[in-house]
């Protein structure tokens, strides 16, 4: 689908995105400071059919991707994160809360450490944390 046909993020999803973003500024886990400084996040309401091919999953739910790059964004060192709410909202629960687990999530996927670790994970994302469909980049369910 061609992003001019992508339905609007909502503005709840993205004040849910910038009090992620706030929280991850003032996380304890200086991993989780950093990330957030340098990686832009980007509010979407559902990949793009490239993206999901990218992600491993066509056909998957995707909350959200990590890209080490994407064709027409400015390149970043340490990749872009893209935040679907189609895909977040579809998970239910507090909204802010489940944006939040799915950005440190992405995060971690920015560090290579693909579902494995979850190094960057506090125990609050953690206990929010479900299983994801194991494709690298991702996260489809
Ligand atoms: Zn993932």
């Amino acid at each position: 689908m061609p992003l001019e046909e992508m339905p609007s993020v909502s503005p709840q999803f993205v004040h849910a995105v910038e009090w992620a973003m706030t929280q991850a500024r003032q996380s304890q886990d200086e991993t989780v400071r950093f990330m957030v400084s340098y990686i832009p996040i980007y509010a979407q309401y559902r990949p793009t059919r490239a993206q999901a091919v990218a992600g491993g999953c066509p056909t998957c739910t995707y909350l959200g991707l990590w890209a080490d790059a994407w064709p027409g964004y400015e390149p970043a060192k340490h990749g872009l994160i893209f935040l679907f709410e189609e895909g977040i909202r579809s998970m239910g629960g507090a909204l802010r809360e489940q944006v939040y687990a799915t950005l440190i999530h992405e995060m971690d996927h920015a560090l290579q450490r693909d579902h494995i670790l979850h190094g960057v994970m506090e125990a609050k994302a953690a206990a929010m944390y479900r299983p994801y469909a194991p494709y690298v980049g991702c996260c489809g369910r």
